[in-house]
């Protein structure tokens, strides 16, 4: 087992830090949750913890509130934190890669401080009841007005907005240009007149989801981020970023089940069905393939290079490994769909939306067919 996935042999000055951290940890337990409070509101008060011993943003420039150091020193604080079971680094690396990208100079200094603070919450109003996958073809209209706008429309499953401060919202600006060029990213406050923040509950139980009603709601131009008609380059870095298992944390995550289906090969290998054994094998396999290419994304990203249409293989491939993982968990631990104190099925039923959420399965083989092998299209 690879006990610290993504470790390159950890340079010196990395060591340091992750012994750092784990003096931190130690000193800084987990806070237990509150009864009834909602798991947004937990997480935030752990985000603002770890900000305050300085391990959120390790990746971004001091300048912005954060430590300026690499992307290896952020992946490292994931693993340590998924080593010891705590929740990982909030997920806010592809929004402040996008502002990073796109906004200005000013709109840096003032947003980024914040967002790694947990001072703003974020939330993304990308999507709407009739534009997911097919995201350019979205109908919320930011109408300019001189030196403001006007924004009118509908966003949909838009994650944890009850929670949020501000929106990165994307609106069309120019209903006469192609699709593609007339959208545009502004960063809204969702405490503006004319914005409604409805909550949706989940056959789960969770409310996660929200629909965000915007109706005559004044946006000013110093909350564009990027030019006019930028919109659609910003979330695709967005989104690039977002379907990349390096920001997301993931993979320490689910090295933690593996190693827990890997232990019980080894308690009981001998008593498990054939079927059931070959299915862990392949979910082993499945995960170190994750891990090896992780690792070369990270190398990618240490030489300055991002990945552009081609985090939809990252995306694919976390998918089918998070799936088949907490699958074959289930079936090695079925006491876990009835015991509370493990979260193992909570994590199965989220499991089923990776399919979904930053794109279906099936768009990031568009992506791959059209834009990573080139392959003719049928249209
Ligand atoms: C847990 C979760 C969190 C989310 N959080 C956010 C958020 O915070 N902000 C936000 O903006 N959005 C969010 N989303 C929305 C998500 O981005 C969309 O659900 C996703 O892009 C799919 O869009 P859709 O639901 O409209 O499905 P549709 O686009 O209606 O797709 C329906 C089905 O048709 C298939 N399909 C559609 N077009 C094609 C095609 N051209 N070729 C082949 N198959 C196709 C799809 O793969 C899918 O199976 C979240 C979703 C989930 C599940």
């Amino acid at each position: 087992m690879t006990d610290m996935p993504l470790d390159f042999g950890d340079p010196a000055e990395l060591g340091q830090l992750r012994r750092d951290f784990r003096a931190w940890m130690a000193r800084h337990p987990v806070p237990e949750r509150l009864p009834d409070e909602p798991v947004p509101a937990f997480l935030h008060r752990w985000h603002r913890l770890l900000h305050s011993g300085g391990w959120v943003g390790l990746d971004v420039p001091e300048i912005y509130g954060g430590r300026g150091l690499s992307t290896l020193h952020q992946v490292a604080i994931s693993e340590e934190l998924a080593a010891c079971g705590a929740p990982g680094v909030p997920r806010i690396g592809y929004l402040a890669h996008a502002i990073l990208g796109f906004g200005s100079e000013e709109q840096r200094l003032r947003l980024l401080p914040r967002m790694l603070a947990g001072d703003d919450v974020w939330c993304q109003g990308f999507s709407e009841p009739d534009a997911g996958s097919d995201l350019a073809g979205m109908t919320t209209v930011a109408q300019r007005h001189g030196d403001h706008f006007i924004v009118r429309g509908q966003k949909l499953w838009t994650s944890y907005a009850q929670y949020s401060d501000l929106c990165l919202l994307l609106a069309r600006t120019d209903r006469a240009a192609p699709r593609h060029s007339s959208i545009s990213a502004f960063v809204l406050p969702l405490s503006r007149a004319g914005v409604t923040v409805q909550p949706l509950r989940a056959a789960n139980g969770d409310d996660e989801f929200c629909e965000l009603f915007l109706d005559e709601v004044c946006v000013e131009e110093s909350e564009l981020i990027g030019a006019e008609g930028e919109g659609w380059p910003l979330a695709m870095a967005t989104v690039s970023y977002e379907r990349n298992a390096l920001d997301t944390g993931h993979i320490s995550k689910y090295g933690l089940v593996v190693e827990r289906l890997r232990q019980v090969v080894r308690d009981r290998g001998d008593d498990l069905p054939d079927g059931l054994r070959s299915e862990i094998g392949r979910c082993v396999v499945d995960f170190e393939v994750l891990v090896a290419h992780a690792r070369r994304r990270t190398a990618e990203r240490l030489d300055g290079q991002i990945a552009g249409p081609e985090s939809s293989i990252d995306k694919l491939l976390m998918t089918a490994t998070e799936q088949r993982l907490y699958e074959t968990a289930l079936r090695v631990f079925p006491e876990a769909l009835v015991g509370e104190a493990d979260d193992l099925f909570g994590d199965y039923l989220y499991s089923r939306a990776a399919s979904v959420y930053g794109g279906t399965s099936q768009i990031q083989r568009n992506i791959i067919a059209k834009r990573v092998l080139h392959l003719p299209s049928p249209d």
